[in-house]
């Protein structure tokens, strides 16, 4: 017995975890808001620890097979998937802008289009790491990427679907099998992923899904020893939870977390292209970790520079996020509305001074108008804590050493951005304390390199060779150059 499906907007979508190669039904279940107009999507299964343990048996014992398999024989199936997740790419796009609240138009272009290229540029790079060897006059060191056993990955909603496959893609190319735990604000492309991973052919177990709450079913996974590894994304405070629950088995995890990374625009930048770049960090109503929230900017050319984003952010298109023209929609849950404002209005009362915002959209209950506030302190909250809303903060200074300073001062290091004159934005840069930075640019990513942060943005990093280092055993065989004799006078 499974549920009836879910009609989102058109796309048919389970409700159900999916285990074993089939839909698994629960008796709890959750209800589904659309963030657009707050309208019932219907009722999503919440995973009990009971079913917990059945996706955990079924992904143990479908590893030894998935592992055995060489990457280059797992790499058609994965192929596949991605085939599938291009297929249905009208389908994730709807499903996601509905539930999520991503806009349709970043989704078409961006997401979807990534999503699959997690899957199959990690199955492709996957055939790379077999037979790195290490030789010396001693011995042959035979490097080995052996796959780990049972993967977690928790997701946050924000990114539901390009942060899933980012994980499961090298997860699952190293020869792991994976449990996806959905996150229960934007659930439904994790389901559709199951869909994809079912008409691609992986065999039953290698990919399962369980949808449900964190405090119940991610908190029951976490917590499960059998896992070889945890790869989650999301806040710090969950971050740190996971971690105790992780560490009392010696589960090996992998946390990106938030950040509050700076954006440094020096006196010797473009102002103009600082300033559009600037007006990105709007996007996806400000629920982006690497954004860069917090704008430091050279008092020499505050005014001007802050008149030149006023301009763009004035031109920003506030709406519907299945509108292909909007550049900014609504923010995900009405809790998350809450505490946005929240921060807002601490902020004011604190003595912060508004540039522009500050208020509730009048588009729709889950819009905040993009807002921008000045005359901080570096201590002030809203300074020291991420937003994850349409929220800027802006500060000036008045040399570099200061601009670093400002840009290191708090517990954040995700990302950061840096505006001005190449050789000197770039010597400004490698100072800030933080996992990746763009100089005169943003959001330019590439599979092959690491992602992550430092300080409470993150411990390891995923990407290219990080991910395979993370989701594998590196195992060394060492096979000796001469005929070895033991003796006790070895060193
Ligand atoms: P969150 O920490 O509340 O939830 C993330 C996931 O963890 C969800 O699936 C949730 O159900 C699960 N979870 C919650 N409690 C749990 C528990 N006790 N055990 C196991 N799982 C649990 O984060 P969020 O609000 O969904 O996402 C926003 C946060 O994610 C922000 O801080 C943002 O910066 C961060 N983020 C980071 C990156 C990155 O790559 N560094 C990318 C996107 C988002």
């Amino acid at each position: 017995m499974t549920s009836p499906l879910l009609d989102v907007a058109g796309v048919a979508v389970s409700p159900d975890h999916y285990i074993d190669g089939r839909r698994v039904v629960s008796a709890a279940s959750f209800a589904l808001q659309s963030p657009i107009d707050q309208r019932l999507l219907g009722h999503v299964g919440e995973a009990s620890a009971g079913d917990v343990d059945v996706a955990i048996r079924a992904a143990a014992a479908a590893f030894p097979k998935w592992a055995r398999l060489s990457a280059a024989e797992r790499l058609p199936l994965l192929d596949r998937f991605a085939e599938e997740i291009g297929k249905r790419a009208d389908d994730f796009c709807t499903v996601e802008s509905n539930d999520a609240g991503v806009l349709l138009s970043r989704m078409r272009h961006g997401v979807v289009p990534r999503a699959m290229l997690n899957i199959r540029w990690f199955a492709e790079h996957a055939l790379t790491l077999q037979d790195r060897t290490i030789a010396t006059e001693q011995a042959t060191h035979h490097i080995r990427h052996d796959p780990a056993g049972v993967v977690a990955v928790i997701t946050p909603w924000n990114a539901p679907l390009m942060l899933a496959t980012w994980k499961i893609g090298p997860a699952l190319a190293a020869g792991n099998t994976v449990i996806l735990k959905a996150p229960e604000w934007a659930p439904l492309t994790s389901s559709l992923l199951a869909d994809c991973a079912a008409a691609a052919g992986l065999p039953p177990g290698v990919f399962n899904l369980l949808q449900g709450t964190g405090a119940n079913t991610g908190a029951a996974l976490v917590s499960d020893p059998r896992l070889a590894r945890i790869s989650f994304t999301g806040s710090v405070p969950t971050a740190k939870w996971i971690a105790q629950a992780a560490g009392a088995n010696l589960v090996p995890c992998s946390l990106e977390l938030g950040g509050k990374s700076p954006f440094i625009v020096l006196e010797d930048a473009d102002i103009d292209n600082a300033a559009a770049t600037g007006a990105l960090m709007y996007r996806n109503a400000g629920q982006v970790c690497l954004a860069g929230t917090r704008l430091l900017v050279h008092e020499k050319i505050a005014d001007r520079y802050i008149e030149a984003l006023r301009d763009y952010v004035a031109r920003l298109k506030v709406g519907d996020p299945r509108d292909e023209a909007t550049e900014v929609g609504p923010i995900v849950h009405p809790r998350q509305v809450e505490r946005v404002m929240d921060f807002i209005n601490r902020a004011l009362i604190g003595g912060a001074q508004l540039l522009w915002g500050g208020k509730p959209h009048p588009f729709g209950a889950q819009y905040v108008q993009p807002t921008m506030l000045t005359n901080l302190r570096q201590n002030d909250e809203i300074v020291q804590t991420e937003v994850f809303g349409p929220v800027l903060t802006l500060q000036t200074f008045a040399n570099d050493d200061e601009a670093i300073a400002l840009a290191n001062g708090t517990d954040y290091g995700l990302g950061g951005v840096c505006y001005g004159e190449t050789a000197h934005a770039t010597a400004v840069a490698e100072q800030v304390r933080t996992g990746f930075i763009w100089v005169n640019s943003f959001g330019i990513r590439d599979l092959a390199a690491p992602f992550g942060g430092v300080k409470r943005s993150g411990i390891g990093r995923e990407g290219g060779d990080w991910s395979f280092d993370f989701f594998c055993d590196v195992k060394d065989v060492v096979v000796p150059a001469k005929p070895f004799r033991a003796s006790f006078s070895q060193r």
